[in-house]
């Protein structure tokens, strides 16, 4: 994976900085600027993942790591010299054609400066910023809620005072410098390892304590007179693309709420994860910055895209609200496009529709099935629909060996899952009396052991991972709605149900959410393949028949079952019924369970 790593000093005024880079010069440029208290390896898991398609550079900002520090260190870190050091950089390893820029924390925040000031224009190509805000539109941002502060802006407002605790400290003379050469400095390590849950390995570097101490004249020379006189024109230059991790102890999602208003042309993607994202999700962030950068492509070679001229014409067309649905789509897009999804039972119906749903927010999309053709289809389609990539798997999931060895494969070949839907199930209708201890066995070998073994192959490796994800359990309604008619497929489901609420409960802790989905009558095939328990094979065809008519009467499509998963991820809610029978009996099993029960003995109408 690594290519050979190239070295090299770049003057910077009265400045040296050390630049690292990586792959092929005739490749589109990538740079990465790190953050505070960082030095450039915090990007080189990332750099690795990039440098067979893009030429990689890396640079300690100055007075960290091997580049040197201003002389004296107060003004010596002011925005101003910091644009001087990356022109300086762009210059010198990419002297043709304007760079691809990406920063995270501090890097984001001179990232946004980069890319907001006129002299950069026509050097940058695009910018990914992740954790990191402009100041100027910080300032403009807490003028605003300053000037009208209804309830809600205020608690923004201090909700952000509050994660901003760090920066009034790094404003107080001598003692971060002294923490930082002495106890914080020896802990920190150990400290971001236990926060971010991070595998100990060399990062951070041993110039940590001098980073860290000359690191907070960034904050001293520019975050105060920034937010008291943000720029008025601070808008972006080139199209942006916003990394928000979801779980950030520092900054608030809220922070970026107006941002298209100062950057028009921007794509918005969301992680449910902390702040130091270069180290915990470098897959997620190349494959990103990757697809960025390659859609962005023809501004290496071309003019600036956003001159000065174009702004206002950028703002017009933002200025119309989206509808809703395109909203929706936006906020699936922004959380799920580059993640790795699993589908099992996604030949057909349901489990189909959800991986169509998953592949059109962008997302990478695994379809199960044991029906090979089935599978294949669906990879396919997901393909066209828009799926950062697809691929089919043949697996019952039943047999656990083939469960166990399809979780490895997958963590071998694209990484460990974000998000699984243990969705493959099949029906089963007839009474107590008429139902076999193999019809049991079959029932409960797909739609419960193939449930619990999805659960136990890939939720170890999310939690070996530390990096959180998601698990949806297909239940159904018949999991609290009691039915004679329905004993084995209604215990399997009432199964599936609470597994799915005490796994919830065991996988909190590790920032894994679970949700059970319970769909009502919803139309698909499982009625064509359901097996009815005592009837003689004719009358099953006759029987299946009958069923089937009665769902397609019913007609509710499995596409809205699927809205119903993905939003049930993005809130992460415990338990959601569908279909409006499902959530009518979902509530009288709460308010009045005797009406249910009294509802499970009428004969149903098959
Ligand atoms: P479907 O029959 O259209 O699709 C099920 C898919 O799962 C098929 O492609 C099938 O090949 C696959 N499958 C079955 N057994 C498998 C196994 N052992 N290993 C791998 N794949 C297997 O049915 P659907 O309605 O889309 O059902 C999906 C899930 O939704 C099931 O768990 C079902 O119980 C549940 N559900 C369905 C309804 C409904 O009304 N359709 C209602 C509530 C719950």
């Amino acid at each position: 994976m690594m290519s050979e790593v190239r070295e090299r000093m770049v003057r910077s005024g009265e400045v040296e900085l050390c630049a690292v880079e990586y792959g092929d010069t005739a490749h589109p440029t990538v740079v990465l600027v790190h953050g505070y208290p960082d030095s450039k390896e915090v990007w080189t898991p990332v750099a690795e993942r990039l440098a067979d398609r893009f030429h990689v550079v890396l640079y300690d900002v100055r007075g960290h790591g091997r580049s040197s520090a201003p002389a004296p260190l107060r003004g010596g870190f002011r925005l101003e010299r910091l644009t001087d050091d990356f022109l300086a950089v762009a210059n010198a390893v990419s002297p043709e054609r304007p760079v691809h820029l990406v920063g995270h924390d501090w890097g984001s925040v001179q990232g946004w400066e980069f890319a907001t000031v006129g002299r950069t224009e026509g050097r940058i190509a695009s910018f990914t910023s992740i954790s990191g805000p402009s100041l100027d539109h910080f300032g403009h941002w807490i003028n605003q809620r300053l000037k009208r502060p209804t309830p809600r802006r205020a608690a923004q407002l201090l909700g952000q005072c509050a994660k901003s605790w760090y920066v009034y400290a790094l404003h107080t003379p001598l003692l971060p410098e002294l923490a930082w050469r002495g106890p914080l400095g020896r802990q920190w390590p150990k400290l971001l390892a236990r926060a971010e849950r991070l595998v100990p390995d060399s990062y951070p570097t041993r110039s940590l304590p001098d980073d860290a101490a000359h690191g907070a004249w960034l904050y001293r020379d520019n975050v105060r007179a920034r937010l008291r006189n943000p720029r008025d024109d601070a808008y972006a230059h080139v199209p942006v693309q916003l990394i928000t991790p979801l779980d950030d102890p520092f900054l608030s999602p809220r922070l970026y709420d107006d941002l298209e208003r100062w950057a028009p042309d921007l794509r918005r993607r969301t992680l449910p994860t902390k702040h130091w994202v270069p180290r915990t999700r470098p897959d997620q962030l190349a494959e990103w910055i990757g697809q960025f950068v390659l859609a962005h492509q023809h501004a290496d070679v071309g003019q600036p895209l956003g001159t000065a001229a174009n702004r206002p014409a950028h703002r017009a067309r933002s200025g119309r609200p989206p509808s809703r649905s395109a909203r929706v789509q936006a906020a699936y897009a922004q959380r799920f496009a580059g993640q790795l999804v699993l589908v099992t039972g996604a030949g057909s119906g349901i489990g189909r529709a959800t991986s169509f749903a998953f592949a059109e927010a962008g997302a990478r999309v695994i379809a199960v099935d044991r029906d090979a053709q089935a599978a294949s289809r669906t990879a396919e389609l997901s393909r066209l629909l828009g799926a950062g990539a697809a691929w089919a798997e043949t697996v019952d999931v039943s047999d656990e060996q083939a469960m166990e060895k399809l979780a490895a494969r997958t963590a071998t070949e694209h990484g460990v899952v974000d998000i699984l839907v243990n969705n493959a199930g099949i029906g089963m209708s007839g009474s107590f009396l008429t139902t076999s201890t193999d019809d049991w066995r079959k029932v409960l070998d797909v739609n419960l052991w193939g449930v619990i073994h999805g659960c136990r192959a890939f939720a170890q490796q999310m939690v070996e991972r530390g990096q959180g994800g998601h698990i949806v359990n297909t239940a159904s309604a018949a999991a609290y709605q009691p039915s004679r008619a329905l004993p084995a497929y209604s215990t399997s489901k009432a199964a599936v149900l609470m597994l799915s609420e005490c796994l919830r409960a065991e996988l909190s802790a590790h920032g894994i959410g679970v949700t059970a989905i319970c769909p009502g009558i919803v139309n698909t095939n499982i009625t064509a393949t359901a097996h009815f328990t005592g009837a003689s094979e004719s009358e099953q065809e006759r029987l299946r028949a009958k069923s089937s008519r009665l769902y397609r009467i019913r007609n509710y499509p499995p596409e809205k079952v699927a809205d119903a998963v993905l939003n049930g991820v993005l809130r992460n809610a415990a338990v959601v019924p569908v279909t409006p029978e499902a959530r009518g009996a979902h509530l009288l099993a709460r308010l009045s369970p005797k009406a249910l029960r009294a509802m499970a003995r009428i004969d149903p109408p098959l």
